[in-house]
């Protein structure tokens, strides 16, 4: 069948991107294919980044454990860059017999070069010619989410979530908008399986949204948003079965902050204390160069007040990374001589909203409200605009719904949720 070439699209581009529960299976492949073709119809050049189906990434880790209890990063990232490749594969298949022309292209293919850290590289570079020459010839272009090629030429992954990543860096790259496509309708003041009544923001700035990230807000990969923000790239999360507006990631200029835009929990870190640590200039830079040195990302970072001489510290890291940890940690206590005690059974809840630097008392009531439920706080941390405090694991829903009812009046105006989720 002679097939009539595609028709240059002379419009802004437009990155769409989809997470796995929006590609599960053929019949959703094809209405991710649909989308992104209107799009083209409605005369946007567009670039579709797809997450790995439904739970693929799980059943290759989970593969992968079945066969070594420890795998090889670099074996790792080969393994799972093809969740990605597939869906994309697929979407193009499906968008080609819409009568569109598509092409699908590895993250190696598409020019996103990144560093040699497997399992959680960092985009170093993108060399989108590849893309913007196919977009010239009026295809929709597939890009594998997730992944890269390193400056040793080997394949890399991004990081859980770091499709969103792809998807950030290449609206960057191409000067374009980018559309996060997601089973839930936006961003919300709070995980609505804890409290069903959360609110959806309509916008929410992206300093905030980068401390949401960061407290366990899942919808965006902390990574992306960060991008997001040193790029200048508005980012829109909506709702792949609606068309419904989401929720816009953006300086909001004209309003007055919210006190509190949302709260946000995670469960899935571990707080590592160390204790006798001396009171020496240079003790802290060594801990935290070992650390570091394993590329585990520490976040909250407790010292106490010393006391004969000697201290704690304390730190949060991810669950995922505490056997990472141990023998760093171990090696660290032999040559500084310390002790150590990890905390697996925590999980921390965090306000979060850039009206709280004018707006005394937020963390009085945050505690005052954990206080009357006999919560116990074992850490908080601080920001400006964040207060976090870490509970018991097995406590921290009620923690979160109590502080969405006590807080209601604080919280960011929003459209209802139950009507437009
Ligand atoms: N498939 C990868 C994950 O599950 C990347 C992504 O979906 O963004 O983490
Ligand atoms: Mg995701």
């Amino acid at each position: 069948m002679a097939e009539a070439a595609a028709q240059p699209v002379p419009g802004r581009v437009l990155v769409m991107k989809f997470g796995g529960t929006s590609v599960a299976d053929a019949d959703k492949i094809r209405r991710v294919a649909a989308r992104l073709v209107a799009a083209q119809t409605a005369g946007r050049r567009v670039v579709g980044v797809v997450s790995a189906m439904g739970q693929t990434t799980d059943q290759l880790v989970e593969l992968a454990r079945g066969v070594s209890p420890r795998p090889h990063p670099r074996e790792m990232d080969m393994l799972l860059s093809t969740g990605e490749r597939i869906t994309a594969a697929l979407c193009a298949m499906a968008i080609n017999d819409l009568g569109a022309h598509a092409v699908s292209l590895t993250g190696s293919q598409a020019g996103i070069v990144t560093d040699t850290v497997h399992t959680k590289a960092k985009i170093l570079e993108i060399r989108p010619r590849r893309i913007s020459e196919a977009l010239d010839r009026g295809e929709i272009v597939l890009v594998a989410g997730f992944q890269g090629v390193s400056t040793a030429y080997d394949v890399t992954t991004l990081g859980r979530g770091g499709s969103d990543t792809t998807a950030v860096a290449l609206a960057a790259a191409l000067d374009g908008d980018c559309e996060i496509y997601t089973d839930v309708a936006g961003v919300f003041t709070a995980d609505p399986r804890i409290v069903p009544h959360a609110r959806k923001l309509r916008t929410v700035s992206p300093i905030e949204m980068l401390e949401m990230a960061g407290s366990g807000a899942r919808v965006l990969q902390l990574r992306s948003v960060e991008f997001a923000r040193n790029h200048g790239v508005p980012l829109h999360v909506r709702s792949t079965f609606t068309d419904a507006d989401g929720t816009w990631i953006r300086e909001d200029t004209g309003m007055e902050a919210p006190i509190i835009s949302g709260i946000a929990h995670t469960t899935d870190e571990a707080y590592v204390t160390l204790t006798d640590v001396p009171d020496k200039p240079g003790t802290a830079a060594s801990i935290f160069n070992a650390v570091a040195g394993a590329h585990i990302n520490v976040d909250t970072i407790i010292q106490n007040a010393v006391t004969h001489g000697d201290a704690d510290v304390t730190f949060s890291v991810p669950l995922d990374d505490l056997p990472l940890m141990t023998n760093t940690i171990e090696g660290l206590c032999r040559e500084l001589g310390l002790h150590w005690r990890v905390d697996d059974t925590a999980a921390k809840v965090s306000l979060i909203g850039a009206g709280m630097k004018s707006h005394p008392g937020v963390a009085a009531k945050m505690f005052q409200v954990l206080a009357e439920l006999e919560i116990n706080v074992r850490m908080i941390a601080t920001s400006p605009i964040k207060v976090s405090c870490v509970v018991s694991r097995d406590r921290v829903a009620e923690a979160v719904a109590a502080l969405h009812g006590a807080f209601e009046a604080e919280l960011a105006e929003a459209e209802g949720s139950e009507v437009d989720a």
